[in-house]
């Protein structure tokens, strides 16, 4: 991937809630637990209906290769289990527990070495997750082996708007991520970590870095810098400023030897090695222009859309509101309130809606404006022309596959074109036709 032209775009100037510190979200009467984490296999539940559970009760663990432990995010009473459908849009049993407030704990046991054996097992054990792919992080690991990695990256800061839960973590909890960055690299051959902060939290940076230094950690390591553009930390884009690889969107990050793990991933490493917890929630972001209660809360998994707006407070409440789950450029707006954050949710974003209430898209002028921006240098206008005038064959031909779905061509676009969404649909049809051959 070339980066010669691409500046990265930045469409707001300030991020509304960084250098909060991570509190927990009030506890919920009930916790609607999905069994499914994005695109990855459905788990089977572990429990039944009226079993009592305590906070890190194994509660459903994988049917086949893919899948993952889950835990229960509190102690209560099982009271259903059954399908209903998901932040993605997609149907998947769910495990209902009432919560009993006793505040039971039951904790991972504990483990007698930091070998990379242990450690790959702990992440499987632990259910922890890719934050972005909803992958189990295992699974990166354990079938390649991790040492097949040479490069590992962790990313301290995010470009994205809205989302501060790395760079919070890096600055109230630098010991746990620097710690758990301590582990990838145990399972890695890389011979130093690379810390990678946005050119905006150079002073963070320098904290972590003497931190590492006081505490004098037993590794090398290196801190790189990226601008603060969106969106600069996108795996593809990163991987070609950090370590001036070009990787094509499809091809491994594995084969280049090259790993990126996040301070959020870091931390929950951490927590699952030394303190043996496993993952029960999501430090998630919750943010936007008419939101009382911003600010960076550990959300436990199964919380419901609806107590989260309940949370968070309508600041105007004469104007609407839409919710959307991920960054305001390329997140997706949930209407159903009866739906259970998940472990891939990053930031929560309560905007009021008259920023978004022209749904109308009108013809293309030829601007050139989405070319100019695309970071990955594809033409959105012809894309979009040829699905709309079904010339699927061209799709292919037009790198439709490499697009990473950031919303910088829909979001310049004068002409208001829906360009993201139908370039998202013609990568699924290039993708399914490529699949049929
Ligand atoms: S959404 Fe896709 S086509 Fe549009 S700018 Fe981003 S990468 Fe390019
Ligand atoms: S930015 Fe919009 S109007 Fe301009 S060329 Fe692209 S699709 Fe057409």
């Amino acid at each position: 991937m070339k980066l010669v032209n691409f500046k990265g775009i930045h469409p707001f100037t300030k991020k509304l809630s960084v250098g909060i510190d991570v509190t927990p979200l009030r506890p919920m009467e009930f916790y609607n637990v999905p069994l499914k984490v994005k695109n990855i296999a459905e788990s089977e539940p572990a429990v039944q209906i009226g079993d009592e559970v305590k906070q890190g009760t194994l509660i459903a663990k994988p049917s086949g290769n893919f899948g993952i432990n889950i835990y229960s995010p509190v102690s209560g009473k099982v009271l259903n289990i059954f399908s209903k459908v998901t932040l993605s849009g997609e149907y998947a049993k769910h495990i209902l527990i009432m919560n009993d407030n006793k505040n039971e704990v039951q904790d991972l046991p504990e483990i007698d070495s930091v070998s990379d054996v242990t450690l790959i097992s702990r992440l499987r054990e632990a259910g922890m997750v890719d934050t972005i792919s909803g992958m189990p992080t295992y699974l990166k690991y354990a079938y390649v082996g991790g040492r097949a990695y040479r490069t590992l990256i962790i990313l301290m800061d995010s470009t994205d708007l809205n989302s501060s839960t790395n760079q919070t973590l890096a600055e109230y909890k630098t010991e746990e991520v620097i710690n758990g960055a301590k582990y990838f690299m145990n399972i890695t051959s890389a011979p130093h970590i690379i810390f990678v902060f946005t050119e905006a939290n150079r002073k963070l940076a320098a904290k972590v870095k003497k931190h590492i230094l006081d505490t004098k950690k037993n590794y090398d390591f290196k801190i790189k810098f990226i601008p603060n553009k969106y969106p600069f930390d996108d795996p593809y884009i990163l991987t070609s400023l950090v370590c001036g690889k070009s990787i094509k969107k499809g091809n491994s990050f594995l084969e280049a030897g090259i790993t990126i793990e996040n301070a959020e991933s870091c931390y929950n490493f951490c927590r699952a090695v030394e303190f043996n917890k496993p993952v029960t929630g999501k430090i998630v972001t919750i943010d936007g222009n008419n939101a009382i209660r911003k600010g960076n809360y550990f959300v436990q998994n199964g919380v419901s859309i609806e107590n989260i707006y309940d949370f968070i407070g309508i600041d105007d409440k004469e104007t609407s509101s839409i919710l959307i789950e991920g960054n305001v450029m390329a997140g997706t707006a949930q209407y159903n309130k009866d739906i259970s954050v998940s472990l891939t949710t990053d930031s929560l974003i309560l905007q009021k809606f008259d920023e978004y209430d022209a749904p109308k898209e009108y013809p293309c002028i030829s601007c050139g404006k989405c070319a100019s921006v695309c970071p990955v240098f594809l033409n959105p206008k012809n894309i979009d022309n040829a699905y709309l005038n079904e010339r699927f064959d061209e799709i292919p031909k037009l790198n439709t596959h490499a697009c990473i779905e950031c919303g910088c061509c829909s979001y310049v676009c004068p002409a208001r074109r829906f360009l993201t969404q139908r370039i998202a649909a013609a990568k699924h049809y290039d993708k399914t036709s490529r699949g049929a051959k």
